[in-house]
C-alpha cells in the first residue's frame, strides 16, 4: 500500500462555524502506525472519516500514492468501499440479529471468500481476540468491551491493507486495554498493516504509535515519533498535552518573580542565542532536589524551593515543591530523601530544559 497523503485538507460542517479541520498536511507512510492525538473536538475523528470517505472535504485533497481519491477541485471521490480500508469506530455497529461468529464472518462472506478459508480466518481471529467462547451469542448478550473485540475481529478477518481505528479500546477495562494494545502492536508488526488510530489518550499513543500527529483546534501541531513529541515538543500545547504528570511550565516574562536573577543569568549563559524565551518547561522526572546549593552540579539550573507535599503512587512518588507561589511537580522512583516543609534546591540539567517564545513555540533545539 503506498503512502496516504493529505494536502491542505479543510473541513467545515457549517459555513459560519470555525473549521473542524484546517489546512491539514499529513503523510502516512506504508506500514506506519499513525496515531491522531488531541483533546476532544480537535478534529481527529473528522480527519479519520475523511480518509475513509465517510465525510466530504471542503478543501484540499487526499491521495493514496499517486492516485487522488478525494478532491473537489479535481472532481474525484472514491467511495469508501473502494478504498481498501477497514474501519472500527467507537460505536462498533455489530449486526444485532447475527451471532458473534456470523458477525466476525460478515466481511469475508461479503467478499465471497471460500468457506474453508473463511472458517479458518474466523477461528483464528476469534482465538486471537479471546471471543471464541461467545461464538453462538448475540451482540446484546455481550459487554461493551466484548462487543468492541468482536468489531476488531470482524475487521481483522478481512485483512485490510489500512486499518482506520477510532478509539477502538475505549470500552475495555484497564487490563484488557493493555492486552489489546499489545495485540494491536503485534498485529501491526506481523502483518505490516498501515494503521491510523484516533485517541485522546497520550499514553495509548505513546505506547502504540510509530508516528504521532498531535492536533488542536483543527490544526496539526506536530508530527513525529513518540520520542520526538515527548523530548522535543514543537510548542507549549504539545509539551503540556503529552506527559503525566504534566510538564511544569515556569513563566518568566519580565517582572515575574519566580525566576531569580541568578537563574536568569544562567539561562543567558547556557542559551546565549535565545533572548526571547518567555517560558520554561521542565518534565517532572527531569527535576532533582538537593538539600544544599553545594550539592547542585555547577552546570545545573537551580532555584530555591520548599517541599509542600509528597504523594506516594505505589512504586514511585510525586513531590510537590513551591517556588514562591508557584507549584512544581516532580517524580522520583526511589523513596524521597526530603520531607514536607523542608527548604530545598530543585535543579536540572540544561539538556532537559524546554524553552518557548512569546508565541509558545519551541526555542531549544
Ligand atoms: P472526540 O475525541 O470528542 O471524538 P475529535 O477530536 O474526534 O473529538 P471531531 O469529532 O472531529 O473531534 O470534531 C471536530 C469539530 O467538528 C468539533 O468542534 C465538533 O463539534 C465538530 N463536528 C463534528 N462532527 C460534526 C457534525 N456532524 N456536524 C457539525 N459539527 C461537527
Amino acid at each position: 500500500m503506498p503512502n496516504i497523503t493529505l494536502k491542505h485538507v479543510n473541513k467545515s460542517y457549517d459555513k459560519n462555524a470555525t473549521n473542524a479541520v484546517s489546512d491539514l498536511n499529513l503523510e502516512i507512510g506504508d506500514g506506519e502506525f499513525m496515531c491522531l492525538l488531541g483533546p476532544s473536538g480537535c478534529g481527529k475523528t473528522t480527519t479519520l472519516r475523511m480518509i475513509a470517505g465517510l465525510e466530504n472535504l471542503t478543501g484540499g485533497e487526499i491521495a493514496v500514492g499517486d492516485r487522488v481519491i478525494d478532491s473537489i477541485g479535481k472532481g474525484v471521490f472514491v467511495p469508501p468501499e473502494q478504498r481498501g480500508m477497514g474501519l472500527v469506530f467507537q460505536s462498533y455497529a455489530l449486526w444485532p440479529h447475527l451471532t458473534i461468529e456470523k458477525n466476525t464472518d460478515f466481511g469475508l462472506r461479503l467478499r465471497k471468500v471460500p468457506k474453508a478459508e473463511r472458517e479458518e480466518r474466523v477461528n483464528l481471529v476469534m482465538k486471537k481476540l479471546g471471543i471464541e467462547q461467545y461464538r453462538d451469542r448475540y451482540p446484546s448478550q455481550l459487554s461493551g468491551g466484548q462487543q468492541q473485540r468482536v468489531a476488531l475481529a470482524r475487521m481483522l478477518a478481512v485483512n485490510p491493507e489500512v486499518l482506520l481505528l477510532d478509539e477502538p479500546l475505549s470500552n475495555l477495562d484497564a487490563r484488557l486495554r493493555l492486552e489489546m494494545r499489545t495485540e494491536l502492536k503485534r498485529i501491526h508488526g506481523e502483518f505490516g498493516t498501515t494503521i491510523v488510530f484516533v485517541t485522546h489518550d497520550q499514553w495509548e499513543a505513546m505506547t502504540l504509535a510509530t508516528s504521532i500527529a498531535v492536533m488542536h483546534d483543527g490544526t496539526l501541531q506536530q508530527v513525529g515519533t513518540p520520542n520526538d513529541i515527548y523530548d522535543r515538543p514543537a510548542n507549549r500545547f504539545v509539551a503540556e498535552f503529552v506527559g503525566s504528570p504534566p510538564i511544569n511550565i515556569i513563566d518568566q516574562s519580565p517582572g515575574n518573580s519566580r525566576i531569580t536573577d541568578a537563574s536568569r543569568q544562567y539561562l543567558k549563559e547556557y542559551f546565549p542565542a535565545i533572548s526571547g524565551a518567555d517560558s520554561l518547561g521542565l518534565r517532572p522526572e527531569n527535576i532533582k532536589l538537593a538539600s544544599q546549593i553545594s550539592d547542585v552540579p555547577a552546570d545545573h539550573f537551580a532555584e530555591e524551593a520548599f517541599v509542600a507535599a509528597i504523594l506516594p503512587t505505589g512504586g514511585s512518588w510525586i513531590i510537590e515543591v513551591m517556588v514562591d507561589d508557584h507549584k512544581l511537580f516532580l517524580t522520583v522512583n526511589e523513596p524521597p530523601q526530603v520531607s514536607v516543609g523542608q527548604q530545598v534546591w530543585f535543579h536540572t540539567s540544561p539538556a532537559f530544559m524546554h524553552l518557548f517564545d512569546s508565541d509558545d513555540q519551541r526555542l531549544t533545539a
